[in-house]
């Protein structure tokens, strides 16, 4: 193992293993055939890449489709991995060149497409060369009970036949038992070990919110994100086009992809968005399949998605790259019946239960990584990335009183009436058609006053989604189901009603945004962003395969100087460091030129500081004289951010252990206990202990002062 560590040190510049990956290259060095069940973004390449470079021989790879074939070698390319593939788009010549690659020996993995294995001319020319093993991806292909079945997959069921001396390792991202094992008999794998990792994806950040108006919800996620890349998911083509063409009237680059597009209008759309050209691609389900784009940030439903399956796919785009990454599904009470009458009696028997379980996701207020995780078989106590968990959504305590009144005025008004009406009598609307009924005098008028009336709206729709209320006829008047009426007589389970209110309760919702933020260098972080996409644009590959964003944002973190330093970095290889060392490290001395006095943080490299040695010492005396941070800006005339940034490294150069000269004695108590609780090690921690409320700066010194005690 010492060995493949080297190797993904050397080719992908990574320290450590993600979970399952170890094990999962081990069945691979020692020939056992195995069964790798990872979640999207959960590193299952890795798994035979790493072991492919390790071994004698050629890997071969099955891969379903040719555009991931394609990216898969370009970026192992850019690793300096030498990879090929073989397909139907390749011309006569190229395919001998590469079969030419392969006889000398130059190749260590080849991609493939299935059907290539059944073919005899083919099967005759792997048999000619030293074969290492054969790695299939998306293996579930091969199952007809998967949601993905690929008849050209049956073909791989001779591959134990054809090469009974090559381990055969299956890759998928699908959990469900029955597909697993489908997937395993079918392969004819030998007693093939199965590695099964969590499902839990701690780095998305889920939320659920009812949809108003959609255009101004989806612009708020984005401008959240400005810049990054995003994905929003509609039901229907026609909202596709409605909502990109609102985007871009709004100043977002966004562009549409449906299945009606077209070939190659889809391409130009993927293309775009891969390349980073355009910020935002608003697609229907027919998007996802095919991209392989790490630094997703953000995905976005407007609608409900059919089944918890779909949702856990189509969300799960985001932060493949382990960064974190925000996950906002946004349904109203129509989207049940849509789908409903989208699926209509076509589907499976399963689909109409799917459609439930997602609705209960959407309104129901368990920890949404839970509900995920659970569906599909797997325990979880309670996340800390959702917006149940974050305590961002409450449920209203009174919610049977509240049920009870309004299912109470539907029925006291006849059942006769709409949404809007019922709402207005219940607020106790003082309008002409509620007074000409005499519905002024009843009971139920005015019973929800104090409540605001679109949290009433929004009470009724719940009720609706929840079955208590259905609508009916062509005005949709509302009347009471069975549940409803068993309700409003006392029986029956209490209903969950959420408070409407669609704000983070607080500034707690740290989500996305903070995670792998700390100590970066923002303006430089865009700076090298810009000149990854030029250099990705010149070698005509997409941005991310050049460097990830993992990788930018150590960069502007420890910004690196020399050429060591940066082949530290996460995620630079020997070839990226050789290839692209030097124009990094120029954008980077040139900004730091640019900008001396940016902060920096504590764990961060030092900055070689030669010419600023004296206005440090002279710095560093005042701190020694107990001078407090304004006076310090005032007497050097710096900012503060540089003054920060100074005290900090005064006070780890002293080991300093009394914060008082520069926070007050009750900040440093908060501080002090915070950090009993949360630890020193990481100031997010402690930031996140203390809900946000209190700035960096002011934990960093007290911190320090901590660590001094005991250092
Ligand atoms: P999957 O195929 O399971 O969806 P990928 O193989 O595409 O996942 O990996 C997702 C991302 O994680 C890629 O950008 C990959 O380079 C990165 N990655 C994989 N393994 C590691 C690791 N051990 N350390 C750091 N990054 C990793």
């Amino acid at each position: 193992m010492q060995h493949l560590r080297h190797i993904l040190q050397q080719f992908w510049g990574y320290d450590s293993f993600r979970p399952n990956q170890a094990e999962a290259m081990r069945c691979v060095l020692e020939g056992r055939d195995s069964v790798v069940v990872l979640p999207t973004g959960g590193g299952k390449s890795l798994c035979y890449q790493a072991p492919a470079m390790a071994m004698d021989g050629m890997a071969v790879v099955v891969s379903p489709l040719i555009a991931l074939m394609k990216d898969q070698v370009d970026a192992l390319d850019q690793c300096g991995i030498p990879a090929a593939c073989i397909n139907s788009t390749l011309m006569a010549h190229e395919k001998r060149e590469i079969a030419r690659s392969v006889r000398s020996g130059a190749i260590k993995l080849l991609y493939v497409a299935p059907e290539r294995l059944v073919q005899e001319r083919f099967l005759d020319f792997l048999r000619e060369t030293p074969i290492s093993f054969f790695a299939i991806d998306e293996a579930h292909c091969i199952s007809m009970w998967g949601h993905d079945f690929r008849p050209e997959y049956r073909g791989l069921a001779h591959l134990k036949e054809e090469f009974p001396g090559a381990s055969v390792h299956a890759y998928t991202a699908t959990a469900t038992p029955q597909v697993r094992e489908d997937m395993a008999a079918q392969l004819g794998l030998d007693r093939p070990e199965v590695h099964v990792g969590s499902f839990v994806r701690p780095n998305l950040f889920y939320r659920v919110r009812q949809r108003g108006d959609i255009l101004a919800q989806t612009l708020e996620v984005i401008r959240k994100h400005d810049g990054q890349s995003g994905v929003v998911y509609c039901i229907r083509r026609k909202d596709v086009e409605q909502l990109t063409a609102d985007l871009n009237a709004n100043g977002v680059r966004a562009l549409a992809y449906h299945a009606g597009m077209g070939d190659d209008a889809r391409r130009r759309s993927q293309e775009a968005f891969v390349r980073d050209e355009a910020e935002v691609i608003v697609a229907t389900v027919a998007f996802g399949m095919g991209i392989d784009k790490p630094d997703v940030r953000y995905v976005v439903h407007t609608g409900m998605p059919k089944s918890l399956e779909h949702y856990q796919q189509e969300s799960g785009r985001a932060g493949r790259d382990g960064l974190e990454a925000d996950c906002v599904l946004f349904y109203g009470p129509g989207d049940f019946g849509l789908w409903k009458s989208i699926i209509g009696n076509d589907e499976a028997p399963g689909a109409a239960q799917a459609l439930s379980a997602m609705y209960d996701f959407c309104t129901g207020m368990a920890c949404r990584h839970r509900s995920l995780v659970e569906y599909f078989g797997q325990p979880l106590n309670s996340c800390s990335s959702c917006d149940v968990c974050a305590g961002e959504i409450e449920g209203v305590s009174d919610a049977s009183d509240i049920a009870g009144e309004i299912l109470g005025a539907i029925a006291d008004t006849g059942q006769n009436f709409g949404g809007a009406y019922v709402a207005n009598v219940l607020a106790g609307a003082n309008e002409a058609r509620i007074r000409e009924r005499g519905h002024d005098r009843l009971p139920c008028h005015g019973a929800l006053r104090s409540h605001d009336k679109q949290a009433v709206r929004s009470w009724i729709e719940q009720l609706a989604g929840q079955g208590y209320i259905e609508r009916v006829g062509e005005y949709n008047v509302l009347q009471l189901t069975a549940n409803g009426q068993a309700l409003l007589r006392g029986d029956g389970d209490a209903p969950r009603l959420l408070a409407p209110d669609e704000a983070p309760r607080k500034s707690r919702s740290r989500a996305a945004g903070g995670a792998g933020w700390e100590g970066v260098d923002h303006a430089l972080f865009d700076t090298l962003r810009e000149l990854r996409r030029t250099l990705a644009a010149e070698r005509g590959i997409p941005p991310y395969m050049v460097f990830g964003d993992a990788s930018l944002r150590d960069m502007a973190r420890v910004r690196p100087l020399t050429p060591d330093a940066f082949h530290h970095v996460r995620g630079v290889g020997d070839r990226k460091a050789a290839e692209y060392g030097d124009v990094f490290l120029r954008a980077i001395t040139t900004h730091c030129e640019q900008h001396p006095d940016a902060p920096v943080e504590t764990t961060a490299a030092p900055i070689k500081r030669s010419p600023r040695n004296d206005r440090r010492s002279q710095t560093f005396q005042l701190f020694r004289e107990s001078r407090s941070i304004e006076e310090v800006c005032e007497a050097t005339g710096r900012a503060p951010s540089t003054v920060n940034m100074y005290l900090n490294e005064y006070l780890v150069e002293d080991v300093v252990t009394d914060p008082s000269p520069w926070i007050s004695p009750f900040l440093v108590e908060q501080i002090e206990s915070a950090a009993a609780v949360a630890g020193t090690e990481r100031l997010r921690d402690v930031f996140e202990h203390l809900d946000g409320e209190v700035p960096y700066d002011a934990i960093r010194i007290v911190v320090t002062c901590l660590r001094n005690r005991t250092a």
